[in-house]
This record gives C-alpha cells, sequence and structure tokens, in this order.
C-alpha cells in the first residue's frame, strides 16, 4: 500500500462511550490499507504542531470515507483538540503506515487476538478483514477493559460471533462484576499455546504482560505480533 499524504475532513463523530469517540473522515478515491495499519495524523494546538497515530478501523468501499475510533485521554495534548473538533474540521493525514497485519502464510489454525481498549481497533480491522477469508481458521478475541460501559464495538462484535461459528468473541471486565468474564485477559487463554497466532494491542503494559507471559509458556517469538499504543 503506498502512503499517501492528504487533508481528511471530519463527516462524523460520534459518542462510542463517554470517552471514546468514532470519526469519520474522508480520504481520496481508492485510498486502500491493510487491515491492521494505522494513520498519523497532524495535531495542532496553541502554534505547536505534534503526529499522533491511530489504527483504521475500516473504509467505504470506494475508499472515500475511513473510521478511527479514539480514546480521550485526560489531558492528553490530542484529546484536548478532539474533544473540540467538530464536523467540517479538517486534519492532514499520512498513511497507510505500519506492520502490524495478519499473517496470512501462518500455518496455524488458531489466531488469538488479545487486547485492551482502543488497542481493539488494528484487532476488530484484522479480524473483519480475514474472517471469510480463511474459513479454516479460528479468531479468538479477549477484549479487556474496566468496566461495562467501557465496551466498545460490543454488539457488532457479539453479531459477528452469532454469524461466525469461526469468531470466538471473549470480553473481560477487569473492575467490574457482570455475567460474562472477569480478570486479566491472560485467564482466558487456552491450555495449550502451541502452534497459535498472537496478535497483542494496546497499552505498554498489556502489550509487554501478555508478550512475557506467552514467551515464558513457550509460545515461538515467530507467533506473537504486538503493537504498542503507548
Ligand atoms: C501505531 C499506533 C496506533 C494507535 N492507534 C490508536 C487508536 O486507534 N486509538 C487510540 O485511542 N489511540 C491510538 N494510539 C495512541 C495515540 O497515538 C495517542 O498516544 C493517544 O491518543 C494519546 O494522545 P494524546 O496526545 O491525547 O495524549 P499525550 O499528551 O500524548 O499523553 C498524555 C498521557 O497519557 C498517556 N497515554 C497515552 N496513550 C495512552 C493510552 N492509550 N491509555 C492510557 N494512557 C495513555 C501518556 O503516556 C501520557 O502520560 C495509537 C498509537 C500508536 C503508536
Amino acid at each position: 500500500m503506498i502512503m499517501q499524504s492528504f487533508i481528511g475532513k471530519v463527516l462524523e463523530k460520534e459518542d462510542l462511550t463517554p470517552d471514546v469517540i468514532r470519526f469519520t473522515i474522508t480520504s481520496p478515491t481508492g485510498f486502500s490499507f491493510k487491515a491492521g495499519q494505522f494513520v498519523n495524523l497532524m495535531i495542532k494546538k496553541d502554534g505547536v504542531r505534534k503526529p499522533r497515530s491511530y489504527s483504521i478501523l475500516d473504509s467505504s468501499s470506494d475508499g472515500e470515507r475511513f473510521h478511527l475510533v479514539i480514546k480521550l485521554i485526560e489531558n492528553g495534548f490530542a484529546s484536548k483538540v478532539f474533544k473540540e473538533t467538530k464536523v467540517g474540521d479538517e486534519f492532514e493525514v499520512k498513511g497507510p503506515l505500519g506492520h502490524f497485519i495478519f499473517d496470512e502464510k501462518s500455518e496455524n489454525k488458531e489466531n488469538w487476538f488479545i487486547g485492551c481498549s482502543c488497542g481493539l481497533v488494528p484487532l476488530y480491522s484484522m479480524i473483519t478483514a480475514n474472517l471469510e477469508k480463511f474459513p479454516g481458521k479460528k479468531f479468538y478475541l479477549v477484549f479487556s477493559v474496566k468496566t461495562k460501559k467501557d465496551l466498545i464495538l460490543h454488539d457488532e462484535l457479539r453479531k459477528m460471533e452469532q454469524n461466525n461459528a469461526n469468531f470466538i468473541y471473549i470480553p473481560t471486565l477487569t473492575r467490574e462484576e457482570w455475567e460474562g468474564k472477569s480478570g486479566r485477559v491472560q485467564k482466558h487463554f487456552p491450555n495449550n499455546l502451541k502452534n497459535k497466532t498472537f496478535y497483542i494491542c494496546g497499552i505498554k503494559e498489556l502489550v509487554i504482560d501478555v508478550k512475557e507471559y506467552l514467551l515464558d509458556n513457550g509460545v515461538d517469538s515467530k507467533n506473537i505480533k504486538f503493537e504498542r499504543y503507548s
């Protein structure tokens, strides 16, 4: 995929949870990316310009629009700008970028996607792009957030699970009891970790912990792919 630079206009801004928004942004016709890749947005505030990276959730089939899902961090530089962003505002965009993509050549039949909060975005993108393309493979998603209200794309994921026997959705809450699973992501891993591919995304702590756990339990490093958000 060729990296492009363009001005993207915000077409929609939706609240997915109290601190997560979804932007719909314009892109040049034919803009394409590999599921799991990201764009850089140039964020301007008070005369300061800083790039920030955001994974691409999905795009329209003509490539003229794409979605980003962004967690607003208390006092974060870009987060403060996004809070004030309105439909019609524009960003300098560069992308697609990155190598955190689905390993199409792997012979492993099970793919485990592990993420927290907005680390879900590239995992969701990879799962939706590859689930039907590889009907002989299973796709497991272990998605960790603090409380039920932090679950993003929950209804879409539940529906996807109902419609495809090869997709298993395992949301887990770390700070609230509910009817579903709770606790750290590792609690929900299979007993046998061999011959499976793991895709991990989210904050530094989650990525480091899960990588260490997998390596300590004998997973070959070639079967561990990851992207750190912090
Ligand atoms: C390849 C890549 C893809 C990314 N994709 C996404 C995405 O799809 N959605 C998304 O929401 N973010 C994503 N991020 C994170 C994003 O780039 C920013 O780091 C995030 O939006 C915070 O930016 P900020 O300017 O608001 O905060 P900053 O001013 O940069 O940071 C403020 C404070 O918050 C901490 N912090 C930064 N990120 C997080 C976090 N995620 N959780 C908790 N604390 C944090 C920082 O360490 C710092 O202490 C991605 C990062 C990378 C590297």
